[in-house]
C-alpha cells in the first residue's frame, strides 16, 4: 500500500516485563525494592485534586529550584522531563543532526540505537572490550569522526563505572559533537561527571528519580549542562511538548529530594546487599563484572543464561537475559531486598546443586 512506504517505521525498544502477579520476586527493570522517602507519601494525601484541572508549569520550576538547589546547579542549566528516556529521547531530537555517526558500545542500553533508527541518525557501534570495559580512544574524534557520543556510566547493563578522568580525556578530544553522559545509576557507587559541565560547553549529564529515588512510576528525569545547551533542549521541547510533567511529579520530586538522609540510607542498604551477593554469586560459580549499579550481570561457569532465566521464571523470580551474541550467558540481576536476594541465592544452591 502506498501510504505504507512513507510510514516511520521502527523496531521498538522493549522494556523489561512488569508482570500483574504481586507475588513474584521482581529483579528486571533495575527498580528500587524499598519505597521512596517518606515525605512523599505524606504529600500524596495533601496532592490537591482539584488543581488537576489546571495545566502543570511548563518550566517545571518547583524541581528545577529543588535540583539547583540540591546539586549546587543555576537553574539555566537544567533541564527536566518524563523519566530519563524522555530526556535522553529529547536530546538526541536536539544534538544528534549530522551525517556522521553517532557513537556508543555495542553493549550498552539497548534504546540508544533505538532512538537513533526513529530519528533516521546514523550510528556506528564501538565494542566493548573482553572485559566489557570501554576502550576511550575508540570514541576520539580524529580516531572515529563522529555526530555525537553517548555513554552510559556505570554502563548498562554491565554495571562497570569508568573513571571521570577518562570520559574527561574523551571530551577532550570531542570538542565537535555532544557528549552525553547517562548516568541513571551513579547513586550506587560511581563517580558523577557532573563536575565536567563547567568547564565543557558540549557535555550533558543525564540523571533519574527511578532507581536511587525510588520513584520510576512517576517518571522524572533531568540533565545538567551548559546554559547553551540547556537553551537547545527547551527550545526543542517547546516545539514538541510544552507540558510533559504532571503536577504531581513535580511536587513529589521536590518532597523525595528533600529528605537526603532517607536517600543516602537507601542507597547504602542497597550497596551493602549487592556486595554480599556478589560474593554468595562466586562461591556459586558464577562471574561477573565489578557491578557500581544496582544489578550485577552475571554468567554461570557451567548452565546457560537462557536456562537459568527461565528456571528462575518458573519459580516466580523475573531477572533479565538478553539473546544477543558476546551476552547471551549472562543474566542482569537487580538488587532486590536482603530477603529477596536470599531467596534468590538459596533457588540457585539447590538448582545448581
Ligand atoms: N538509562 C539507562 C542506562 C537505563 O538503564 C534506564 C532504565 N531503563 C534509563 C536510562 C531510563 O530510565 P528512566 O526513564 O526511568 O529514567
Amino acid at each position: 500500500m502506498s501510504w505504507e512506504k512513507i510510514v516511520r517505521k521502527v523496531t521498538p525498544y522493549v522494556p523489561g516485563e512488569q508482570p500483574k502477579d504481586k507475588n513474584i520476586i521482581k529483579l528486571n527493570t533495575n527498580e528500587c525494592p524499598y519505597p521512596p522517602a517518606p515525605g512523599v507519601r505524606k504529600l500524596l494525601d495533601n496532592i490537591k485534586y482539584e488543581d488537576m484541572r489546571l495545566y502543570p508549569d511548563p518550566e517545571a520550576s518547583v524541581l528545577v529550584d529543588a535540583l539547583s538547589d540540591y546539586y549546587n546547579v543555576p537553574k539555566d542549566q537544567i533541564f527536566v522531563g518524563v523519566g530519563s528516556d524522555d530526556v535522553l529521547s529529547m536530546a538526541y531530537l536536539t544534538f544528534f543532526n549530522s551525517d556522521k555517526p553517532l557513537l556508543f558500545p555495542d553493549i550498552t542500553y539497548s534504546f540508544y540505537d533505538v532512538w537513533a533508527e526513529l530519528y533516521k541518525v546514523p550510528y556506528k557501534k564501538i565494542p566493548l572490550n573482553d572485559d566489557f570495559k570501554i576502550n576511550f580512544e575508540d570514541y576520539y574524534e580524529e580516531n572515529q569522526p563522529n555526530g555525537g557520543v553517548i555513554i552510559a556510566n556505570p554502563n548498562a547493563p554491565v554495571g562497570i563505572s569508568e573513571p571521570v578522568s577518562e570520559l574527561e580525556k574523551l571530551i577532550q578530544h570531542n570538542r565537535n559533537s555532544v557528549v552525553i553522559i547517562d548516568e541513571a545509576y551513579i547513586d550506587f557507587g560511581g563517580e558523577s561527571a557532573l563536575p565536567l559541565i563547567e568547564k565543557y560547553e558540549n557535555v550533558l549529564v543525564v540523571q533519574t528519580f527511578s532507581k536511587s529515588r525510588a520513584m520510576a512510576g512517576m517518571r522524572i528525569g533531568y540533565a545538567f549542562g551548559s546554559k547553551k545547551l540547556i537553551k537547545y533542549m527547551q527550545d526543542a521541547k517547546f516545539s514538541f511538548n510544552s507540558y510533559t510533567m504532571n503536577r504531581p511529579s513535580l511536587e513529589l520530586g521536590v518532597a523525595a529530594i528533600e529528605d537526603d538522609k532517607y536517600f543516602k540510607d537507601t542507597c547504602a542498604k542497597i550497596v551493602a546487599t549487592r556486595e554480599r551477593v556478589k560474593k554468595e554469586l562466586s562461591g556459586l560459580g558464577f562471574t561477573f563484572p565489578d557491578s557500581k549499579a544496582n544489578f550485577i550481570f552475571a554468567k554461570h561457569e557451567r548452565v546457560s543464561g537462557e536456562e537459568l532465566f527461565l528456571a528462575l521464571k518458573e519459580k516466580g523470580i523475573y531477572v533479565r537475559h538478553w539473546s544477543a551474541d558476546r551476552i547471551a550467558d549472562y543474566l542482569r540481576i537487580t538488587i532486590g531486598t536482603d530477603e529477596e536476594m536470599d531467596k534468590l541465592i538459596a533457588f540457585l544452591k539447590e538448582y545448581l546443586a
